[in-house]
């Protein structure tokens, strides 16, 4: 009664039962029913038995799940079960409009990470490229072929499209650990041209994340916020920057840089294969934000306060 939801019919059948037990007892022969059920049900003080009705018990013994997913901070695993479970979009009742792939094979919240970031409350200004990707989506969505039938939920992970705790435990031992010296040894993939998208110029690991202008321009905003005097060529020279200028944020000196690099990476790409340019390079500064506040969850929890607080800053350069 604490797990399922029972189904109408079944109270039904049971409270049938428990209507003959209360009525003949043990006995075969027929009794009548001198009060009505739903009286019977009523508590003492409200002029009944205090037998408990079975619909209400069961609806407050599911409740406690909930009580249990906020106290006890059940929901943080919410986004672990959302990564596992398939949502087949039918009328389109049950997705989750953000976290759900139902749109295209990656939730939108993933595709468009700024703008997930400021969606609530969506009335504020919004830069020009970020309103033409709003755009998009809406459009998107419009022409979406909803059904009448319900959206069908079914599980990714195991095999067998039914969720399985083993499928979970699976899933979650098998993430490779990442090392980011292999980032570095990467070769960037020239796409037949070996000059900067932003720039020009030869394209390099050291030009594109530090010497390309707009790379520059985000160090420069960067190192604003942290009253730096100069900014980073290279990595090396980067380690050495944030630890003069950043020495009590030790636990974001990867994160940071991690961020803005991806940030930029995914930029690069974006205007290289889908000939996407941003107009200014405070919407990769606002991108890395977003990834800080999104990798937050990864710090121990008496960092992330501090975190977002660093965050909320960075984002203030950006203006
Ligand atoms: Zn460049």
């Amino acid at each position: 009664m604490s797990l399922y939801l029972f189904p109408k019919t079944i109270v039904a059948i049971l409270d049938k039962q428990r209507r003959k037990f209360f009525w003949q007892g043990g006995g075969t022969k027929k009794k009548y029913h001198l009060v009505a059920w739903k009286t019977i049900c009523l508590s003492k003080t409200r002029g009944g038995l205090g037998i408990k009705d079975i619909t209400k018990m069961n609806i407050s013994l599911l409740c406690k799940w909930w009580w249990k997913l906020e106290t006890e901070n059940l929901l943080k695993i919410r986004e672990v079960y959302l990564r596992g479970r398939v949502i087949q979009t039918a009328d389109g009742k049950r997705i989750l409009f953000w976290k759900d792939a139902w749109l295209q094979n990656k939730p939108i919240c993933v595709l468009h990470p700024v703008l997930f970031d400021w969606r609530v409350p969506f009335d504020r200004w919004l830069p020009p490229s970020m309103f033409e990707e709003w755009i998009d989506i809406i459009n998107t969505t419009f022409s979406f072929n909803f059904k009448q039938q319900p959206d069908e939920i079914s599980w990714k992970w195991g095999g067998k499209k039914i969720f399985t705790t083993k499928s979970v435990y699976d899933h979650l031992n098998q993430q490779p650990k990442v090392r980011s010296e292999h980032i570095w040894k990467a070769k960037i993939p020239y796409k037949g041209n070996p000059s900067c998208v932003f720039c020009d110029q030869i394209e390099s690991v050291d030009h594109l994340f530090f010497q390309c202008p707009v790379a520059r321009c985000i160090w420069g905003m960067v190192g604003s916020c942290l009253q730096a005097s100069n900014v980073p060529g290279n990595y090396s020279q980067y380690k050495q920057w944030i630890e003069k200028w950043l020495p009590d944020g030790k636990v974001v000196h990867h994160f940071g840089f991690a961020a803005i690099s991806w940030a930029l990476w995914k930029c690069r790409n974006k205007a290289v294969f889908d000939n996407k340019v941003i107009r200014h390079p405070a919407e990769i500064l606002i991108h890395a934000c977003v990834f800080l506040k999104y990798w937050t969850c990864l710090h121990k929890e008496e960092r992330q306060v501090e975190v977002l607080e660093g965050v909320k800053t960075l984002l203030a350069c950006t203006h």
